[in-house]
């Protein structure tokens, strides 16, 4: 099909015919696009059927990773990559007088994810496939991903996504596969034998029906599997009116995190949970006993990861399986479970960390309480030998306590891993939010450090630098991105310096087309690119970046003689819709904006750009265009990041504070190629601990602080003084929580080393070389090969290069 060009030609005509009854020119995009998705679908078919029966007859152990996120983004693009097709296909199409780039611009982006947790579940996905690694995703097909953003006079205005509006051609539904997940009902216990077991009655039936993405490797014919799952009604439910009932089911699979301000939403989450994990583990159970036969040894053959507390369900619904169906007992079932299971946390934010009221979790999941409940029971029991009489100790480790289940709590015990994900995140784990855990159980606790697929986040996304460091290096540092250290040999190469910095001027255009078609504004391709694009929240710390840009307003104003090299500010953020402060912050910034873009004398210093609806597919066009990359959260606050590795591989120097994996970045490049500043995660966690910070006293000692802040209530904006109170009072009044008030001098500091260093371009180009060149490190290939050898204990299935 795709072995010259004639042919692809030949073949795709021939497919859209018979697909839309259409010629070429009658077609629509649309109808152009599904006709080359399908086409490849097809021509991969064989290679996924062969992988999965190769990993039966090698019987490789699998792993499965169930995340409540996918952040796909866009798949066309890559899958032509991986597959190295791209060019007879853009070759063949243009010849039909198709433009292969508006095809793939076409393509809706799987967003089934909020940030960096689901990117990462994309990330390790396809270095799995692309390491010939027997693993699979399990998550769920929401019909609606995270929101589309819409600025309207400064505010965000969320629209429902749609990403399945025309269909997804990389899809296969299989209705073969469906499932049903039981919801409530009440649970019998009856005598068998000498046993005492368990059943449901009354329970009511949502059908999970999976739909099969493909997830192919680069360069190679390994296809592996995310499964997807939908809600449906199922045909063995319900005494409801038909109708009613339908629609409760869908809406199990209908949104990404739905509004859980009240109890209703609360519910739905905890059902999306469960629905995930018990549709996957029944099918994991299923396929290991077809193949195996002997549930006894299912952790020899089978690892399950759960990525962060929602699926930690998981759990307990091994265990259901295990003793309610397969008839084990609780020892063997613990077993088993706790030899299969693994889990990554991801944040100590004390929000973020899920508890589920047990007045809402018992009525949904009756049996499945039942079994936390034992579980804590038989936990605190073992507790108590080691600690005997330590009550205190033994109510701050179970896992239900004051009403509620601990999910954290749940996934500790019930795993046989726990990792952090950047070294300074595990470590605060160990010492401080875990500790208890940590003493009792010392050798479950590790690291892996985040990392992102090379492929996506420099080969594709940046083919201007991947062709100079080709032309350069060659290709290893394609299947061994550490390799991109031979650069260094260039560091004193004048001629490819230049080259490096074309590069990025070139991308920079790229951008600047972008925003002046979208924003209206034309932008200096000259002016240092100094991006923050991530979540909006309070710990990122995106208003220490306005306050900065403030202050240089200000600084500028007041000083006609200050001069600085112009800087193009550029912000990128979604805001969760109840998020009321990150809103306010997103207002700042385009009332920010309209002041510094307005003003003739300022503007030829400052612009202030915010980019709308930020996601993978414009994050691929804006970090290769990025000369600084705002890390600036504060200290112990953000786990790893991976927004950072993504700048940092396409050339950006960091600004950034000592946390998460910005420390081991600064120990990749060392200190000369990156701008670090502010508080220690150390300093940051004993201001919580023992207090000692006192926000009024910078605002009244440091006058561009207090010039900032009196500006945020009057004198700057045209906006009444209420607009911006609440984000004066969180500083004043609630003392700064966040120590942007703390952090603010070092800050300027840094920006201050930024402008200087940026004046000398061949340093600068300098250090953007070293950033590239280290950058290897954070391949998720890396990362994937130590879950592989340190946790999963799977292993590569024999394969070649195609
Ligand atoms: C990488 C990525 C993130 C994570 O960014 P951080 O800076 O690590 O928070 C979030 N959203 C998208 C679309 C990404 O590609």
């Amino acid at each position: 099909m795709f072995s010259s060009v004639e042919e692809f030609e030949w073949n795709y005509k021939e497919k859209l015919e018979s697909m839309h009854g259409k010629s070429i020119s009658e077609s629509s995009i649309q109808e152009q696009y599904e006709t080359l998705g399908t086409m490849i679908r097809e021509y991969i078919s064989e290679d996924w059927l062969a992988t999965s029966e190769q990993y039966r007859l090698e019987r490789k152990k699998q792993v499965y990773y169930l995340s409540i996120e996918f952040l796909l983004g866009k798949l066309l693009k890559s899958n032509l990559i991986h597959l190295g097709l791209r060019e007879l296909c853009e070759s063949g199409l243009n010849k039909l007088g198709i433009s292969l780039a508006t095809l793939e611009e076409f393509e809706s982006d799987a967003g089934l994810g909020n940030g960096g947790l689901g990117r990462l579940a994309a990330c390790f996905l396809d270095s799995l496939a692309s390491q010939n690694l027997p693993g699979h995703g399990c998550g769920i097909r929401y019909k609606h991903g995270l929101f589309d953003q819409k600025i309207v006079d400064g505010y965000q205005v969320e629209l429902p996504e749609q990403w399945l509006k025309y269909g997804n051609v990389w899809e296969v539904r299989r209705d073969d596969q469906s499932i049903d997940v039981l919801f409530g009902g009440e649970v019998e216990a009856y005598k068998s034998k000498d046993r005492l077991e368990f059943r449901v009655h009354g329970a009511e039936a949502i059908k999970a029906v999976p739909y099969d993405l493909p997830i192919i490797g680069y360069h190679t014919n390994t296809v592996n599997t995310l499964r997807l799952w939908s809600a449906e009604a199922s045909s063995h439910s319900s005494n409801k009116s038909l109708m009613k009932y339908k629609r409760e089911a869908e809406a199990v699979s209908e949104f990404l995190y739905p509004d859980d301000t009240h109890d209703e939403g609360k519910i739905l989450r905890l059902k999306q949970q469960y629905f995930l994990v018990s549709a996957s583990i029944q099918r994991i159970v299923d396929s290991y006993k077809e193949q195996y036969g002997d549930i006894r040894k299912f952790h020899h053959e089978i690892a399950i990861h759960v990525n962060d507390t929602h699926p930690v369900l998981a759990i307990p619904e091994l265990m259901r399986i295990l003793i309610d169906i397969e008839k084990l007992s609780w020892e063997e079932a613990w077993e088993i479970t706790t030899q299969t299971i693994s889990y990554t946390n991801h944040t100590t934010l004390s929000e973020a960390l899920e508890k589920w009221r047990i007045d809402l979790f018992q009525p949904l999941l009756p049996r499945i309480y039942m079994i936390v409940e034992e579980i804590n029971e038989r936990y605190c029991k073992e507790l108590w030998k080691k600690y005997p009489g330590d009550w205190r100790r033994i109510e701050n480790m179970a896992i239900i306590a004051h009403g509620v289940v601990k999910m954290a709590h749940l996934a500790i015990v019930g795993s046989k891993s726990v990792n952090g994900v950047a070294e300074i995140h595990t470590e605060i784990l160990k010492q401080r939010e875990m500790k208890l855990f940590y003493e009792y159980e010392p050798a479950k606790f590790n690291n892996k450090t985040n990392g992102i697929t090379h492929r996506r986040w420099l080969l594709q996304c940046n083919p201007e630098l991947s062709g100079l460091i080709r032309d350069s290096i060659g290709d290893d540092w394609i299947y061994e991105p550490t390799q991109l250290d031979n650069l260094l040999k260039y560091e004193n190469d004048e001629s490819f310096l230049n080259e490096l910095m074309l590069v990025k001027k070139k991308r920079k255009e790229v951008l600047e087309n972008y925003v002046h078609y979208t924003n209206g504004i034309a932008l200096d391709t000259d002016s240092i690119f100094d991006i923050q694009v991530k979540r909006m929240h309070a710990y990122k710390r995106q208003l220490l970046n306005v306050f900065h840009i403030m202050y240089l307003y200000n600084r500028l104003k007041e000083d006609s003689h200050f001069k600085m090299h112009p800087r193009t500010f550029i912000f990128g953020a979604k805001a969760s819709p109840g998020y009321y402060y990150a809103k306010k912050i997103i207002k700042l910034i385009h009332s920010v904006a309209n002041i510094v873009n307005n003003d003739r004398y300022i503007n030829q210093f400052i612009k202030v750009i915010f980019v709308e609806n930020y996601r993978v597919s414009l994050g691929e066009m804006i970090f290769p265009a990025a000369d600084v990359s705002e890390q600036i959260s504060t200290a112990s606050k953000e786990a790893s990041g991976t927004g950072n590795m993504k700048f940092m591989m396409n050339g950006a120097l960091t600004i950034g504070t000592l946390d998460g994996a910005n420390i081991e970045i600064l120990r990749e490049v060392g200190e000369n190629n990156i701008f670090t500043f502010g508080l220690t995660a150390d300093e940051v966690l004993n201001y919580y601990q023992h207090g000692g910070y006192k926000s009024s006293d910078y605002y009244h000692h440091d006058s561009r602080i207090k010039k900032v802040l009196d500006q945020l209530l009057y004198g700057l904006f045209p906006l009444p003084r209420v607009e911006f109170e609440e984000i004066f009072d969180s500083l004043m009044s609630y003392n700064d929580e966040y120590f942007l008030l703390r952090d603010f001098s070092s800050y300027v500091k840094a920006h201050d080393k930024i402008n200087h260093s940026y004046q000398n371009k061949r340093e600068w180009a300098t250090k953007s070389l070293y950033n590239v060149a280290k950058s290897g490190f954070f391949t998720s290939d890396r990362t994937i090969r130590e879950y592989a050898s340190d946790i999963w204990n799977i292993q590569q299935r024999s394969f070649h290069h195609s």
